[in-house]
């Protein structure tokens, strides 16, 4: 096996988050009851599913949710991907959250199974543990003297590590990692250090847990050691996922994969002996297994091989929290001859348990889009919020969304600072609703190839 070596940098590109069109749900809005409230944690309405959701949530936590799925059924926009990102986010800052549309399965590069391993997989997280001596305390002073560049990620040279109560200098060709150079390292960090004191790591969310890292605060009193050997061992834990576990240890460029995306078909002994190795980490104590929510949207684009490999996997126990999602009603299960309710096997819908999206009020709507407004940071007047409203009960809330930000940028074009009906007038006319476009489609049909 190859070793895991995912770096703080890496891990903090990777959980940069940007502002998408889900970024303002942080959880699901329930009080500690499991009622949902009116409006919470960006959350608004959908009040009996995201009710349905917290119970569902309860059952994971208990243990008690093995070899079933939860299927959220609705009209388009109205909150399927919502409530599962809301699921995800209630479970904690470390589970991993995987999210594709069923059409994204069918591609040309790998097989449609695969597809949906690699996507099981990304939704599975294994906290590694590792124990490391360390030297707490409030780093007082660092001086790194003139470092000689031994590679791209690391300097080597002296450490002078003063603390509240004790000097001491490290000039051992210390190694450190990337977000230990010397303009990283300020007052005040906590900094680890391992028993041969060759490597070096400050600790921050990006590296320990960050429940870890608060428990412990940036201001930790130093711990007297005696000379030449350090007294604490600290846990440290790195989060990694099974499928990120896989790359590493089955493509030719390694680590370097999980950035291009291109990562290939992942050979199946080495998923085994990745699994083999997790379990074993698991049950030595070294690691656990977080199982995260793999969501699955447009779940009727699947076709019956994907949908008995569900099945299938759904009885592992290493398996997610499978979350699918459709606007379909009966339909024909692809690749059979026959209909079935949402175009989902009937074998499968017997383990699925069931919440139904209702559509928005205006008075939703308005509340949703004033909280996008807030999200992505655009003032916006009375009148043109009303329009928005407006447009997302007759259009559809996610063409009222998407027009936010266009509209932004029509204000600040004009030299305005309120977005106002004008400018929200003005990205309409721009951009068409999906109504609109197919209209322009009959209209010019002949222009276009077939
Ligand atoms: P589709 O069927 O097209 O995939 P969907 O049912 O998954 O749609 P979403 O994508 O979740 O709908 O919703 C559309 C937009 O409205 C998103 O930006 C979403 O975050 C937001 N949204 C939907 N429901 C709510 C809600 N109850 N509270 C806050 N925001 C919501």
């Amino acid at each position: 096996m190859a070793e895991i070596n995912v770096s703080a940098e890496s891990r903090d590109l990777t959980m940069v988050e940007r502002i998408g069109v889900h970024s303002h749900i942080r959880g699901l809005g329930l009080n500690s009851s499991l009622e949902p409230r009116a409006v919470s944690e960006g959350m608004v309405g959908q009040t009996k599913a995201r009710k349905a959701a917290g119970i569902i949530l309860q059952m994971i936590k208990e243990g008690k949710i093995a070899g079933r799925a939860v299927l959220i059924a609705g009209q388009a926009g109205t909150g399927k991907t919502a409530i599962a990102i809301g699921m995800a986010k209630s479970l904690g800052l470390e589970t991993p959250f995987t999210m594709v549309a069923g059409s994204e399965l069918f591609s040309l590069e790998i097989s449609k199974t695969e597809a949906l391993k690699q996507a099981f997989r990304k939704a599975i997280g294994v906290r590694i543990k590792e124990e490391v001596d360390i030297i707490e305390g409030e780093v007082v002073d660092v001086q790194i003297d003139r470092p000689e560049v031994s590679g791209a990620a690391s300097k080597t040279g002296k450490l002078t590590l003063k603390t509240t109560e004790m000097e001491r200098v490290y000039d051992m060709g210390v190694k450190m990692t990337g977000s230990l150079r010397k303009e990283k390292v300020r007052r005040g960090d906590v900094i680890a250090i391992d028993k041969d004191i060759r490597m070096i790591t400050k600790l921050g969310r990006s590296f320990t847990s960050a429940r870890d890292y608060d428990a412990m605060g940036p201001q930790t009193k130093f711990v007297q050691c005696p000379d030449g050997e350090l007294q604490k061992r600290k846990e440290v834990v790195r989060c990694v996922t099974l499928h990120e576990i896989d790359v590493i240890n089955s493509s030719m460029r390694g680590f370097l994969a999980l950035f291009t995306g291109d990562t290939g078909q992942v050979p199946s002994e080495v998923r085994e002996s990745v699994d083999e190795k997790v379990i074993e980490w698991r049950d030595g104590g070294k690691a656990d297994v977080v199982p995260g929510v793999l969501f699955i949207d447009d779940v009727h684009m699947l076709d019956i091989e994907c949908f008995s490999f569900l099945d299938c996997v759904l009885e592992n126990e290493m398996a997610p929290i499978l979350v699918i999602a459709t606007d379909r009603g009966i339909t024909t299960v692809r690749g059979t001859d026959y209909e079935s309710p949402h175009g989902i096997p009937v074998e499968l819908l017997d383990r699925l348990l069931i919440i139904t999206t209702q559509p928005y009020t205006e008075d939703e709507i308005s509340k949703i889009i004033e909280i996008r407004c807030q999200e992505e940071d655009v003032e916006v007047s009375e009148e043109a919020k009303l329009l928005l409203t407006k447009m997302g009960a007759d259009i559809s809330l996610r063409y009222s969304i998407s027009l936010i930000t266009p509209a932004a940028l029509a204000c600040q074009k004009r030299k305005g600072t309120i977005v106002e009906v004008r400018d929200v007038h003005r990205v309409y006319t721009l951009f068409l609703d999906v109504k609109r476009s197919t209209q322009f489609l009959m209209e010019c049909e002949s222009q276009y190839m077939f």
